[in-house]
């Protein structure tokens, strides 16, 4: 099971003022859950508390059952996608994929498997061996949900991945996010400041507003409200 729960979650910063307020938040094994509100409302804190770049002042955070507060990152069996600018630059598409593993010491021939076969899924088996200045811009994002992928992680959390893309690419990138989640069947929680996307490509949306829950409901039932 790899649920996410969020009991009270309260993020103060040091210099006082309070970006998230007992914030209480399910997200079922499986589930595609977005962020969405306006800039400043607590999106990014939220999911960096969640992946363990930000402390928890108050609360508790269970990922997979496990309460995961005072857990390093790394120990949190998540994995991070970020914009695609965040590629190592000096590395092949091969090398990318595979860094989080060769960090963690994993068999070589386990990671040459595991980066095929995200390769294979995410289309880019021809570019393995390319750098990502050599890459369209979709392609290097989906790079970089395939140094999540080979991780096989108990959730992904995507802060604003497609933001630095075209239009265009957007669109396909949308589709190409809500099919690899459900096809891989894991706990995502993405966040946006974008209204499209929050109403097309999650099970569930939660509406932030300055670090309180406005809204929580079915993309569906929101667009209704
Ligand atoms: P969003 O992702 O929705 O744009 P953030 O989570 O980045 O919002 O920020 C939420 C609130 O916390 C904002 O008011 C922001 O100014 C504040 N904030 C973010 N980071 C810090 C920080 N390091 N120190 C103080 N306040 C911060
Ligand atoms: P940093 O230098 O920022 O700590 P590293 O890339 O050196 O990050 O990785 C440190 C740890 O973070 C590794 O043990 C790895 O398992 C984990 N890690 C690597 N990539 C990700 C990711 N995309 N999301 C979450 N954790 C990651």
């Amino acid at each position: 099971m790899a649920e996410i729960v969020l009991e009270g979650i309260t993020k103060r910063y040091p210099d006082g003022s309070v970006a998230v307020r007992a914030l209480d938040l399910t997200v079922a094994d499986g589930e595609f859950v977005i962020l969405v509100g306006p800039s400043g409302c607590g999106k990014s804190t939220t999911l960096n508390m969640i992946a363990g770049l930000e402390d928890i002042t108050d609360g508790t955070l269970r990922i997979g059952g496990r309460v995961v507060n005072d857990r390093a990152p790394k120990d949190r069996d998540i994995a991070m996608v970020f914009q695609s600018y965040a590629l190592y630059p000096h590395m092949t598409v091969r090398q990318n994929m595979g860094f989080a593993l060769r960090l963690a010491k994993a068999d070589k021939a386990v990671i040459a498997a595991k980066v095929e076969e995200a390769a294979r899924i995410l289309d880019l088996t021809e570019h393995l061996d390319r750098r990502p200045a050599h890459l369209s811009g979709g392609q290097r994002q989906r790079v970089a949900m395939g140094r999540a992928i080979v991780r096989d992680p108990k959730a992904f959390l995507m802060d604003e991945p497609l933001s630095n893309l075209d239009a265009k690419l957007r669109v396909q990138m949308r589709t190409q996010i809500s099919r690899l989640q459900r096809r891989l069947g894991t706990t995502t929680v993405y966040v946006t400041h974008d209204q499209v996307e929050a109403m097309t490509l999650g099970d569930r949306v939660v509406v932030l507003r300055a670090g309180v829950v406005q809204q929580v409901g079915a993309p569906q039932q929101l667009y209704d409200a």
